[in-house]
């Protein structure tokens, strides 16, 4: 009989098999022109995991989560989403937007459509998905985001915080893989903040892969299984929110926490 050694192996220590990884980024390089934005990034998320990224801005977070779905082309290195890795080829690339849904910080909803059109309008023409099945899976959405009676409203009579859960439902509705948020809650007036986060908590709560650039530090220490400190285009530091927080490694981490904190 051999010997089963039962071994406890962390989130972070267990080989990922590679069914298991959601994105990977590996050497990553960018420029815009002549300027490095973003240099030799380094960064595997596994399926279901939780990061949050943070740092000052101009650091490149905002770049770096846009070349996970390629509204920005990296130069050199890879990157790979669900299997599929990132080059020219725009099959490829149409086939990554599929499943990956991204939330932008001024929500971007079509204005001359209604609630419910902004919704329906990427599964009918992108999925192929029949209307009236698109238009019941935006209802279920937009239940889940509890504005289910704003449906026929047009987003300029939404408030912010509204629009805002409207621009999550409308990503969930094409149902992907990866949700991709870029600051959602930092154009919003403080007490439409916590509404928005709510509705975060619940995806993450579904097993949702996430990346959330956020400085919403209460989030990231609810729901991050990994932090990430960037700052001059590179990844300083990452750690489990608890060690992130309570014991920064490096001075610009600490510097950085220290003025939003
Ligand atoms: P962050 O989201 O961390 O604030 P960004 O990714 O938006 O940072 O920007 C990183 C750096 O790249 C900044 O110095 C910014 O001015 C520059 N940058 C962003 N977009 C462009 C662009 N399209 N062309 C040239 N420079 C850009
Ligand atoms: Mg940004």
């Amino acid at each position: 009989m051999t010997n089963t050694v039962m071994k406890t192996t962390s989130f972070h220590d267990d080989p990922l098999r590679l069914a298991d990884i959601a994105v990977e980024i590996a050497a990553m390089n960018k420029w815009y022109g002549e300027f490095h934005v973003l240099r030799d990034i380094d960064l595997t998320v596994r399926r279901g995991e939780r990061i949050v990224i943070c740092g000052p801005s101009g650091s490149g977070k905002s770049t770096m989560i846009r070349c996970i779905n390629r509204l920005e082309e990296h130069q050199s290195g890879k990157i790979v989403v669900d299997g599929i890795e990132l080059s020219n080829d725009l099959k490829k690339i149409e086939e990554v937007r599929r499943e990956v849904g991204m939330v932008f910080q001024h929500f971007n909803l079509f204005p001359h459509l209604t609630i419910l059109e902004n919704c329906t309008l990427a599964p009918i023409w992108v999925r192929k998905v029949p209307e009236r099945e698109a238009r019941d899976l935006a209802m279920h959405f937009l239940e889940k985001v509890r504005i289910p009676d704003q449906a026929h409203k047009y987003p300029g009579q939404l408030s912010g915080g509204q629009q805002q859960r409207v621009a999550i439902a409308r990503a969930l509705c094409m149902k992907p893989r990866v949700m991709l948020f870029d600051e959602p809650t930092s154009a919003l007036d403080p007490e439409m903040i916590k509404e928005v986060l709510d509705t975060m908590i619940a995806l993450a709560d579904e097993g949702m892969t996430m990346l959330c650039v956020t400085h919403e530090m209460g989030f990231a220490q609810a729901v991050a299984d990994r932090v990430i400190f960037m700052d001059q285009g590179q990844i300083v530091e990452e750690n489990e929110p608890r060690t992130f927080f309570g014991a920064p490694q490096s001075e610009r981490t600490r510097m950085f926490l220290g003025q939003i904190l």
